[in-house]
């Protein structure tokens, strides 16, 4: 057999997966349909919020850790400059909705004590007196110093580098139109060629349901988002040193704000997004441009409000795809079909933060059968029997 595993998709999970396999001594082969790091998927925009205690669940702060250890390794590696840990703010406030499927502000606290990550809670007036930016009224924060922000396509060149380094096999810009399984292990077909391989770890993002049969395929739900960068008018005061990444639930149930420090000079603004649910698309359908309007929405409802010091001139823009579960929750399991088969969705709007551990989970999975990461929770299973 020429590869032990061959990883469908080298975004933010499939890059980590190989990576990991080849310093291992696997024979992999990486395919990717794009060039990654790409701006088609679900890995692209300069910027990712991470943070170690997790609102989505206790149980994913296991892999943000690893995942930033990880992250300094390849550092020390590479040289790139992936993870900045400014702090971040979460804010919420008596009628807190429920973010990621998830009670986050409340979940967020539990997993800081659980894990006995270090953080402090701020009443509204300490919110205002230490970051005047936010325009906050009647709230409550969590301020942990170990969260930031870390650069996905930073990461995922690093990671695909380090694996080309550790003999991987990459293939860019070939498109895989199937897969199955042989008496021995996996068959892939792609516009170029066929491969065969002991295992297949299918990472294909928000591409990921139009290569699963009907039965599992309507469990991702693929959005399109968007990420504004609005102009400020002092960047030194939205400078990493003085402005968070933040979460914030809007007061009144007008849903999830959250954004980063000015990254890109005096007038490279700040990045700021909301999540919309509003309709369902696919990579090949979707509506890249971002209107005027759309910024302008942006503006008026959600940054005029409540974040002082930012003008409504809007200085890039870009859509993105989430890939969501009904529980909001990751999918990395076996294929339902095909046992040499793993399925790995690290989705649903926060799984960058946790990918590099990700990575390593799948080729402790896919080379050992068993992972030292706890996935019991990323199961397909919990999805179908609960008759979603
Ligand atoms: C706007 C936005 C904001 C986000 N913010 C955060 C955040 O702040 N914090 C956080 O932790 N997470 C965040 N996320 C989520 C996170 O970015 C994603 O969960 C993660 O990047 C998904 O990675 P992936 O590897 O599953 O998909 P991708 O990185 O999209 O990789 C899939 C790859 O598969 C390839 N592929 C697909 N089909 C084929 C095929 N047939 N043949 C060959 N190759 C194929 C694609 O070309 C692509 O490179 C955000 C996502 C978006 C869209």
């Amino acid at each position: 057999m020429a590869y032990d595993v061959i990883v469908l998709g080298l975004g933010a999970c499939g890059a980590a997966a190989t990576y990991q396999m080849a310093k291992r001594g696997a024979k992999v082969l990486g395919i990717d349909r794009f060039a990654p790091p790409h701006a088609f998927g679900s890995t692209h925009g300069d910027t990712r919020v991470t943070r170690l205690a997790i609102g989505e669940g206790a149980h994913y702060t296991p892999l943000a850790v690893r995942s930033h250890a990880i992250w300094r390794e390849i550092e020390a590696e590479t040289g790139a400059d992936l993870l900045t840990t400014n702090g971040g703010l979460i804010i919420s406030g008596a009628d807190a909705a429920e973010f990621h499927g998830a009670p986050f502000f409340g979940n967020t606290v539990v997993a800081a004590e659980k894990h006995g990550i270090p953080h402090e809670m701020l009443d509204a007036g300490a919110i205002r007196a230490r970051f005047p930016q936010f325009a906050v009224g009647d709230a409550v924060g969590y301020y942990e110093p170990s969260a930031g922000f870390v650069r996905p396509e930073r990461c995922v060149a690093a990671q695909l580098q380090l694996a080309g380094k550790h003999g991987a096999v990459l293939h860019r810009n070939e498109k895989v139109v199937g897969f199955g399984a042989t008496p021995s292990g996996v068959t892939v077909q792609t516009d170029r060629g066929s491969y065969e391989a002991g295992q297949l770890i299918v990472a294909a993002g928000p591409w990921l349901p139009s290569l699963l049969p009907p039965n599992i395929a309507w469990l991702f739900k693929v959005y399109r988002q968007v990420q504004f960068w609005f102009d400020v008018e002092n960047a030194a005061a939205f400078a990493p040193d003085r402005f968070p990444i933040f979460i914030w639930d809007l007061p009144g149930g007008r849903g999830g704000v959250y954004g980063f420090p000015a990254l890109d000079g005096p007038r490279g603004g700040i990045k700021i997004a909301t999540e919309s649910y509003a309709s369902t698309t696919t990579p090949d359908t979707m509506v890249r441009d971002v209107s005027a309007g759309e910024a302008r929405t942006m503006f008026d409802s959600v940054i005029a409000p409540y974040i002082k010091g930012v003008t409504s001139r809007c200085v890039r823009s870009l859509s993105c795809l989430y890939t969501v579960t009904p529980d909001f929750g990751f999918v990395i399991d076996r294929h339902p079909d095909f046992e040499r088969i793993i399925l790995a969705s690290p989705c649903s709007g926060h799984g960058f933060k946790h990918s590099a551990a990700v990575g390593e989970a799948l080729a402790e999975l896919a080379l050992h059968g068993q992972s030292t990461a706890d996935l019991r929770a990323f199961l397909l299973s919990r999805l179908t029997v609960h008759g979603y």
